[in-house]
């Protein structure tokens, strides 16, 4: 779950993470009113799950009232990438001497964390990452020994931060490492991280995305899902339970398994569609999951057709056939669907469906996932 800049800094603030004193607004007036609070000059802040805010005009410094209701009036409800401005953050402004990146984040594949540490912030890292990858140190961390500060003062010369800023960038990667695992975060973020012509060392912007999967552990987490900006179709689906993703394609696609999601992703790219969602239906592909995954598409205005890829295992086919059979005759789908069948019991499921009376124009079988995907997208066209 991603948590907008200003949570983000307030997660921060509970690990003793330097950030500027703040508050949030929705109306220029309450902006004007935590401009005062917070001392002049201030920075206007569009609170978006965005990168690249500075850029499209959503942060501006202010100097008194009058330019904070010029500011606040011009940012809130301005579209940035898509995403629509609702709240605006204030704080004091920094004075800035230099801008760093640091990032914790987990390394998949090699199961350990990931630093990713920078002696130039302030612009997107994948810019960095392109231009001169040499100037990011990314550096492993054995989850079990954590982060001692003399590890993270030799990544901090590594990465080339100038001599008088070593202790205080030091010291915030202990900090933000503490965060992001105490914290249970998926992503901890900080850029830029600023020096300050004082020396202090500080976070001057927050992302944050916490792992879901520890939410038993977070009571507290409560308050971010009020705040949490999801789709239409993104809220169906969590009222159902369903594992579901929103894309921007017209190929539905609903597959038992996490991998299996993805790959027919994959294999529908491959092809030549584009998906409009990722759903994982699980291990038991019941009528009543069935039915729920299909009202979710059935709810995307773009879907144009729907591609059941199922691969049985402890999910058995003829289960998933008696899913579909009903789910079909509750939902009135405005799309055909395709499917494709394999795997534990996949004859007899494809024999229930071919018996149910079906008609060809709304239910189709493929004997495997990439001919499956080809009428899939064909349909979609
Ligand atoms: P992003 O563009 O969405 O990543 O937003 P940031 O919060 O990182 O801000 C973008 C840029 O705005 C920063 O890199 C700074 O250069 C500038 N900025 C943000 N806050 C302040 C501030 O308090 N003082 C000054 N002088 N610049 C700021
Ligand atoms: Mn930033």
């Amino acid at each position: 779950m991603d948590l907008f800049e200003y949570q983000g800094k307030q997660y921060f603030a509970k690990f003793n993470i330097p950030v500027s004193a703040g508050g949030v607004a929705v109306t220029v007036d309450e902006a004007v009113r935590e401009a005062e609070a917070a001392k002049y000059p201030v920075v206007v802040k569009a609170q978006v799950q965005v990168g690249g805010r500075g850029k499209a005009g959503g942060i501006k410094l202010a100097n008194n009232a009058d330019e904070v209701r010029l500011h606040a009036g011009n940012i809130l409800g301005m579209d940035i990438k898509g995403h629509v401005v609702k709240r605006v953050w204030i704080e004091h402004a920094s004075d800035i001497a230099e801008e760093y990146y640091a990032s914790f984040t987990l390394d998949r594949a090699a199961k350990q964390h990931l630093l990713m540490l920078s002696a130039q912030g302030g612009v997107e890292i994948e810019e960095v990452a392109a231009k001169d990858p040499t100037a990011i140190i990314k550096l492993h961390i054995n989850p079990i020994e954590g982060l001692s500060p003399a590890t993270a003062r030799q990544a901090t010369i590594d990465a080339k931060i100038p001599a008088k800023a070593v202790d205080g960038v030091s010291d915030m990667l202990v900090k933000l490492y503490e965060c992001f695992t105490k914290g249970d975060c998926d992503l901890a973020e900080i850029n830029p991280l600023i020096l300050k012509p004082t020396g202090e060392v500080h976070a001057l912007d927050a992302k944050v995305s916490l792992d879901v999967n520890a939410s038993f552990r977070h009571p507290e987490w409560e308050e971010y899902a009020a705040t949490e900006e999801l789709d239409d179709r993104e809220k169906l689906a969590r009222e159902k339970n369903l594992q579901y993703i929103g894309l921007d394609g017209t190929v539905g696609i609903i597959a038992n398994g996490a991998g299996l999601a993805m790959s027919t992703l994959d294999v529908v790219n491959q092809v030549g569609g584009s998906a409009a969602n990722f759903l994982d239906i699980g291990g038991g592909a019941n009528a009543e999951m069935m039915t729920a995954a299909l009202e979710v598409i059935n709810s995307d205005a773009k879907v144009r057709s729907i591609f059941i890829n199922i691969f049985g295992g402890i999910t058995r086919g003829e289960e998933v056939a008696k899913g579909i059979v009903e789910a079909v005759k509750r939902v009135a789908l405005r799309a055909p669907i395709v499917i494709r069948l394999d795997g534990t019991n996949a004859e007899e499921g494809r024999k229930i469906l071919a018996e149910a009376g079906i008609p060809e124009s709304q239910l189709t079988s493929r004997p495997t996932m990439i001919e499956a995907a080809r009428a899939a997208v064909e349909m979609a066209k």
